[in-house]
């Protein structure tokens, strides 16, 4: 059950970067750093998610100008400000929510033998559970895309760090409390600013970037009490 619930393409993709930076190496903060970052790099390789720009007027009088990296403000072409983003911040994102839940759901299977269970289809509040008493909701983003050309984009707000994804992680958090309100409730991300570190409050129970060795043994640790 644990791998064959990974969909395609992150199946094939995190058990890679499994076998290449966590299995038979000392479980550190670095190699976990790479096993994400990887989980990320690997999915935009898959789906072409890169970020690249090109000029819509040119392309109208059917002379392309496009490039790699964040649009210019002005075509270097035609000097016009018709310059577009192709994958946008939306196509991608869920994408890289999922690369990064699952990197996760792997990684807590295959290193720490501890299963958690995708939620069943509908569920909004959260991506994984243990009983119905225990919901991990996951927020993990790329800080950095790696384009064809080598070029390195950085993306500014991963994870947490983002305001809207913190919004949304806590409307999940109050909705999930209305529904149970002994329930523990925890957010697992991949950078989060430094006012959310052991942040907790009557909806959140916790939140851990989990590719800090240390946060992973205190999530363990704080699961481990609320299940026995
Ligand atoms: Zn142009």
């Amino acid at each position: 059950m644990p791998l064959e619930a990974i969909p395609k393409p992150y199946r094939s993709i995190i058990q890679q970067n499994y076998s290449d930076y966590i299995a038979d190496k000392d479980l550190n903060s670095a190699n976990l750093k790479k096993y994400f970052d990887e989980g990320f790099n690997q999915t935009i390789k898959y789906y072409g998610d890169y970020i690249c720009w090109v000029c819509i007027n040119c392309m109208a009088v059917g002379v392309p100008s496009f490039g790699w990296g964040k649009k210019p403000q002005r075509c270097p072409r035609c000097k016009e400000s018709k310059t577009y983003e192709v994958a946008t911040f939306q196509g991608r994102a869920s994408r890289m929510g999922n690369a990064f839940a699952w990197s996760f759901y792997y990684l807590m299977e295959k290193n720490f033998n501890f299963q958690i269970y995708p939620t069943p289809e509908g569920t909004n509040t959260h991506d994984f559970e243990i009983t119905q008493a225990v919901a991990i909701e996951s927020k993990g983003s790329p800080s950095y895309i790696i384009n064809p050309d080598g070029t390195r984009v950085a993306l500014g707000e991963p994870g947490l760090m983002r305001t809207d994804t913190e919004k949304k992680a806590f409307a999940n958090a109050t909705k999930y409390r209305q529904r149970n309100p002994d329930g523990f409730f925890c957010i697992v991300t991949n950078a989060l600013p430094k006012r959310l570190l052991r942040y907790s409050d009557r909806d959140i129970n916790a939140i851990y970037d989990i590719t800090k060795k240390e946060q992973i043994d205190l999530f363990l640790r704080d699961i481990g009490k609320v299940i026995i």
